[in-house]
This record gives C-alpha cells, sequence and structure tokens, in this order.
C-alpha cells in the first residue's frame, strides 16, 4: 500500500507539452482514475508514476519515497497494459509465476502466492490451461493475476478493458471493484472511457490538453462539474449547453427562447457577461408532468426519438421544421431531453419543455468555469448569498 504524489510533472515531447504542471495526490489505497480524451496526456502520465516516461520536471513520490530517478523495478509498482502479452506457450500458472521464478522465489511460496491470486481473479481451476483455450477477459485476468503476485504498493493499469467487449468490459468492471476491495492496494486506472471512471473510482482526475480539470469523486464531478469541459465530457448522453448572458433578472439565452430567472448577484458574474447555461438531458422535463422549482415553458418541436428501453431520447429543437444536427445536438436551439420509457412522446410534434432549476449550471463563457451549480435562489458556487456581483480576476 502506498500514497503516490506528482508535484509539478511536466513533460515535453520537442516542442510539444504534453503535460503541463500537473500536481496529484493519490492517498493511499484510493482507487482513482485518470480520465479524458484520447491524446490528453494518460499514458504518459501513468508511464511517469511506473518510471517508464521521463519527466522533463518534476518529482513523483511513491509512499513518501522520491522515486523520481528510480528505474521502473525499484518503484514498488506493478503495470497492467492494454494490449495482454502472455506467453503463449505457458499455461496460466507459468505465466503468471513467471516474475517470481526470474526472481528465485522458493516453490512453496511461488504456489501460495498463485494459488491466492488466482483465486482473487476467480481463475482458480484454469491453472494449467493455455492462453489460447481462453477468453479475452480470462486472458486479461491473467495479467492482472501476475501483476498481484508480485504483491505491489500500487497497481498502475492502462486501459486494460479497450480490447474487450462492451459485456465483457462491464463485467470486468465489477471484478476490478472487487479486486480493488480484497487488496486494498492503490490503483491508478487509465481510461478514455467516461462510463469506466465512473463506475469504479473513488475519484477521477479528468485530464484535458496536458491539463488536470478536476480530481474529485465521480458524483461530485458529475453533480458539479468545475467547468465546461468537465460538464461535457462526464455522462452520457452529454449535458446540453445554451448560449447566453447573465441580465438583471437571471439567464436570457441568445437565441431568444429561454429565459431562466435567478438573482444574478449570487453568482460572481457581471449583468451582461457572456454565459453558458448547462442542463442534462434527464433535467429537461416535459411541461404538464414537471413539479417543483421549475422553469418558464419553452416552445419546442420533437425531432427524433430514440427508445433505448430504460428511457427515451427525444431530440427537441426550437423552430418548427429544424431537425437536429446529429453531429452536435447540443448546438444552440437544439435540445435532448431524456424521459422515462413510458412517456407518450412523438416525433415531429410541438411539446412544451421546462428546466428543473435546482439541477441547472452556469459557466462563464471565457474562461469557461463553473458560476453557479443550481439556479433555485439562493444560487450557490460558494453559498455566499449577499456577495455583489464582481470580479475577482
Ligand atoms: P493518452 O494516453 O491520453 O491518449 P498520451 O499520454 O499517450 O495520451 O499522449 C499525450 C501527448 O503526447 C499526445 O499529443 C501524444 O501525441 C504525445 N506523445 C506521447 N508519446 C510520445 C512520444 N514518445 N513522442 C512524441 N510525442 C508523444
Ligand atoms: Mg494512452
Amino acid at each position: 500500500m502506498a500514497t503516490i504524489e506528482l508535484e509539478h510533472i511536466r513533460k515535453e515531447y520537442g516542442t510539444d507539452i504534453a503535460i503541463e504542471d500537473l500536481n496529484l495526490d493519490i492517498e493511499d489505497g484510493e482507487f482513482i482514475t485518470l480520465v479524458g480524451p484520447s491524446g490528453c496526456g494518460k499514458s504518459t502520465t501513468i508511464e511517469t508514476i511506473a518510471g517508464l516516461t521521463k519527466p522533463t520536471s518534476g518529482t513523483v513520490s511513491i509512499g513518501e519515497r522520491d522515486v523520481t530517478k528510480l528505474p521502473p523495478k525499484d518503484r514498488g509498482i506493478a503495470m497492467v497494459f492494454q494490449n495482454i502479452a502472455l506467453f503463449p506457450h505457458k499455461d496460466v500458472y507459468d505465466n503468471i509465476s513467471f516474475g517470481l521464478q526470474l526472481r528465485k522465489f522458493d516453490e512453496a511460496e511461488i504456489d501460495k502466492r498463485v494459488e491466492k491470486a488466482a483465486d482473487t481473479v476467480q481463475l482458480n481451476g484454469m491453472l494449467d490451461r493455455m492462453p489460447s483455450e481462453m477468453s479475452g477477459g480470462q486472458r486479461q485476468r491473467v495479467a492482472i493475476a501476475r501483476a498481484i503476485v508480485r504483491q505491489p504498493d500500487a497497481f498502475l493499469m492502462d486501459e486494460p478493458l479497450a480490447n474487450l467487449d462492451a459485456e465483457l468490459r462491464v463485467h470486468m468492471r465489477t471484478q476490478l471493484q472487487r479486486i480493488h476491495d480484497e487488496l486494498d492496494t492503490t490503483i491508478v486506472y487509465v481510461t478514455h472511457d467516461q462510463a469506466q471512471a465512473m463506475t469504479m473510482s473513488d475519484r477521477i482526475a479528468v485530464i484535458d490538453d496536458g491539463d488536470l480539470q478536476q480530481f474529485a469523486p465521480p458524483l461530485e464531478c458529475y453533480n458539479e462539474p468545475a467547468n465546461l469541459f468537465v460538464a461535457g465530457f462526464i455522462g452520457s448522453p452529454a449535458m446540453n449547453f445554451i448560449e447566453g448572458h447573465l441580465t438583471a433578472q437571471g439567464f436570457e439565452s441568445d437565441a431568444g427562447y429561454l429565459d431562466v430567472e435567478f438573482d444574478p448577484s449570487t453568482v460572481d458574474a457581471a449583468v451582461g457577461q457572456d454565459v453558458v447555461l448547462g442542463a442534462r438531458p434527464e433535467h429537461v422535463l416535459p411541461s404538464d408532468t414537471a413539479t417543483g422549482d421549475v422553469t418558464a415553458q419553452i416552445d419546442t418541436y420533437t425531432d427524433v426519438t430514440e427508445p433505448m428501453g430504460k428511457e427515451i431520447f427525444v431530440y427537441l429543437v426550437t423552430d418548427q421544421g429544424a431537425t437536429v444536427d446529429m453531429e452536435d445536438p447540443g448546438a444552440s436551439g437544439q435540445l435532448l431531453m431524456s424521459v422515462g420509457p413510458a412517456a407518450d412522446v412523438g416525433e415531429d410534434e410541438p411539446l412544451s419543455v421546462v428546466f428543473d432549476k435546482s439541477n441547472l449550471h452556469l459557466f462563464d463563457a471565457d474562461s469557461e468555469v463553473a458560476l453557479a451549480h443550481g439556479l433555485s435562489e439562493p444560487a450557490t458556487v460558494d453559498g455566499s448569498e449577499d456577495t455583489p456581483a464582481s470580479a475577482d480576476d
């Protein structure tokens, strides 16, 4: 078990900056996930922790020991990759124990550790199988068992489920959580898939373009995204964004179809300033069934509906006859709504909707930073109701 600390990590490849200035404090026993789009610097970060990549500057500490200059083998970590490299001509037992045999562990100890690891990843009874006789998920579990027998202080996993089919990936998600519970060891996990990040981790580090955007528990990133990037990246389907500006009465959309009343002095922005309103699809409600603190009605027309089984996605347009641009469904004047499976919603018909005010988000259009989560009164970001609208920066 170990804490992992990254301080001011910077990584340049020639003139490209892969990581700008990354600081991460990972607690002992924590399961954290680095998540972000392809190319954002996740692999560079985890390889820096592992010692496979040398940072241009900054410090890596594992268990409060500065390991920045140590080779991977002396860092007390084990790594699992997307591409499972098993020895095709060795059986599962030999694949799992290979590292221990190399290091001349005695046979009884190897036996004990392999048995226990096979138990943890539920491969008992398969130790004499060859990799070719196993499914992708089983092979990935062999790779994890091989990491477990080394009894590392921390596991580093880079997209370990990316090559598995969707069903297996969901199954392995729960397996990995169980393995984490059992081993009680620090795990740093990398994925570009926000669903994996949301479901498994204690905290997720959302990275964009080499910059840490938010490092918080999954539901905090979902309910209180720090900025527009996190708001758009976490959650599927994505949050609706509506461009507008702040008025003395609250929010007014630039396209003119939406006003949201709240006291603008409760957010740290001046009247007239450009802002972006965020509404998740599940917080767009047909107005005839909506209750609670909701916005004024918005007159829309339904475009396409997508029945998903447990919910229906409804694409809405604010101009009759307009169609949703499927490449960019969040563009101004288009909304995605998610309703229950029993909702009676047809295509190409008028529908009046409202937003659940307590779940609306407001962002500064320039800095993209969150100004408020929840626009019922009082609006909250810092909870200070009486703060006059003033720019701190
Ligand atoms: P991710 O794992 O999030 O997809 P990476 O950490 O692999 O992203 O890459 C981050 C950035 O660094 C990308 O722009 C990538 O092209 C660049 N990069 C990664 N490895 C190298 C390398 N060995 N040489 C040059 N550029 C690299
Ligand atoms: Mg990668």
